[in-house]
């Protein structure tokens, strides 16, 4: 009862000193104990492993967050062992006692958001104010799955006839595999894992390698929300070592994922098939990649449009499957726009996250940091180099992870650079006729996840609401920084299967509806 309506928990105030002062306070706190040995968690213990994986700084790689024990298959048949003979019970506790797990770890993360938003500086280089929306998305999550498994536990009556009570209701489906991307480390893991939980499905969940510190801190979190043994496990492993072995186990019955549109495919068509004693179908939910495009009307306000697209393009170094990749410029605004864009882009400070001044830091890791590159070069062979800009000689001479923040145009469709996902912060720009045009390129790709157009004309902004086609659209605004609920997040086409997170559609896919039809 009495839980009160959904908000969104409210953005960092930076005006407040007192909020400015507490990050690098935090950070302080966190930093003599770093390089700490990680153990797994299985069924309510911690588990250490002979296998090693450092997480590191990627602005100083010789910086080491954790030493973090690596699962290994027998590991995660324990968890999935846990997670199967926990579901037995939990599955059967009732919905609002489910959610109000979840409203205690909201409270967790909330008393201790400057310490995990820390964590997230150092450990991917996250800037102060988007670690920040981090955590406050995922207590979002945690709030708003609580609310909706109070509405969708309430059993409901179908029909009216006489002579009989049917019912419709839910039950978790079982155990669910969550398999989680760095770039959102702690948001968009809450989110896939509390859902599965307040569903009533227990969970073996791996972290990415490059943010397995962050995730390990999902463990405390569910303890002091009062989780029972088994329901939570946490399985930090080698995509390479462990990650087929979770989808393909005959004991798992969801697998939400969210990364490559690459692993996403691998996974839909291993879960697809049926192994040795697997009793049902399982369900994948994927959230995929993006190729997002921005249009720029020849009417739009430059002031905005300019500084949307160079937050949407390089906040957190465009590592967003939502990050605008494409800016697609209407022929008689096109050198003006252009101009102001590279000017913009030329102004911004580089280097570590940790220095709040710094509007663009290094990407996640050395393996990123190598792709990157590759398309930073891909870029300059297909376009005209714009913008090419790299940190000064004395942070590359620091080994952080640095890729150029680069804008290249005389970019058409046919080109990689239009049709890829890069992951990082490489912008191309566009050029389009019309209207007409500029909607069709932005179509041109497999992807469809977000989209954004600047524009001051009615009836060009509704002709993009209809024919612009993507999971999320956004009229005048960045294509970056979904809230949960008021922005539920998700694409369809090569973007993904499933509906979208943060919205009214999501637990069902980690239920199975059941009826009762009694005679009376
Ligand atoms: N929800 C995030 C946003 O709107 C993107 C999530 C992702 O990159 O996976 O920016």
């Amino acid at each position: 009862e009495g839980v009160g309506r959904f908000r969104n928990f409210p953005a960092v105030d930076f005006t407040s000193e007192a909020e400015r002062l507490a990050f690098p306070e935090a950070i302080g706190r966190l930093r003599p104990s770093l390089g700490a040995m990680v153990p797994l968690f299985i069924n309510g213990r911690d588990v250490e492993t002979g296998d090693i994986l450092e997480s590191y700084n990627p602005a100083d790689p010789a910086e080491i967050i954790g030493r973090v024990c690596q699962a290994g298959v027998a590991e995660v048949d324990e968890a999935i062992e846990a997670a199967s003979s926990a579901y037995l019970s939990w599955r059967d506790v009732a919905p609002e006692e489910r959610a109000a797990v979840l409203l205690r770890a909201a409270g967790y993360l909330k008393d201790n958001i400057h310490d995990f938003s820390a964590l997230q500086v150092l450990e991917v280089g996250k800037q102060w104010d988007q670690a920040h929306a981090d955590v406050a998305e995922a207590i979002d999550f945690l709030e708003y799955y609580a609310r909706e498994m109070i509405r969708l536990g309430k059993p409901r009556r179908m029909g009216q006839a006489p002579g009989e009570m049917s019912q419709l209701f839910y039950q978790g489906k079982g155990v669910a595999a969550v398999i989680a991307p760095w770039n959102f480390p702690l948001a968009i893991s809450v989110g896939m894992v509390a859902a599965a939980i307040v569903c009533g499905c227990p969970v073996v969940y791996k972290p990415a390698g490059s943010s397995s510190c962050i995730g390990r801190g999902l463990v405390e979190m569910w303890k002091a929300a009062g989780l029972p043994d088994g329901v939570f496990n946490y399985t930090p492993g080698r995509g390479s070592v462990i990650g087929d072995h979770l989808v393909d186990h005959p004991a798992v019955s969801v697998i939400a994922f969210t990364g490559s549109m690459e692993v996403g495919l691998r996974i839909q068509e291993r879960a697809a098939k049926v192994q040795p004693g697997q009793q049902q179908c399982k369900r994948v939910i994927a959230e995929m990649g993006g190729k997002n495009a921005t249009i720029i009307d020849d009417d739009a306000d430059l002031d905005e449009a300019v500084l949307g697209v160079l937050y949407a393009a390089f906040g957190f170094q465009g590592q967003k499957c939502s990050a605008c990749s494409r800016v697609i410029v209407l022929d008689a605004i096109y050198d003006k726009f252009v101009a102001r864009l590279t000017e913009a882009a030329n102004s911004v400070r580089l280097g570590p996250a940790e220095d709040p001044a710094n509007y663009m830091g290094p990407v996640v890791d050395r393996s990123a940091q190598k792709n990157v590159l590759r398309y930073v070069e891909i870029a300059g062979q297909e376009g005209n180099v714009l913008v090419r800009r790299e940190v000064s000689d004395e942070l590359k001479a620091g080994g952080g992870c640095y890729v150029p923040l680069t804008i290249v145009d005389g970019i058409n469709r046919e080109h990689r650079i239009a049709q890829e996902e890069v992951f990082g912060p490489v912008l191309a720009v566009m050029r389009a006729r019309d209207m007409s045009e500029a909607l069709d390129i932005a179509n041109s790709t497999r992807f469809a996840l977000t989209g954004a157009i600047y524009s001051r004309s009615p009836a060009n902004l509704e002709r993009a609401y209809r024919e612009f086609r993507v999971g999320n659209l956004y009229l005048n605004k960045p294509s970056v920084g979904a809230l949960v609920e008021r922005h539920a997040f998700g694409g369809f086409k090569m973007s993904g299967v499933g509906s979208k997170s943060g919205g009214p559609d999501y637990l069902l896919q980690f239920l199975d509806p059941r009826l009762v039809c009694e005679n009376t």
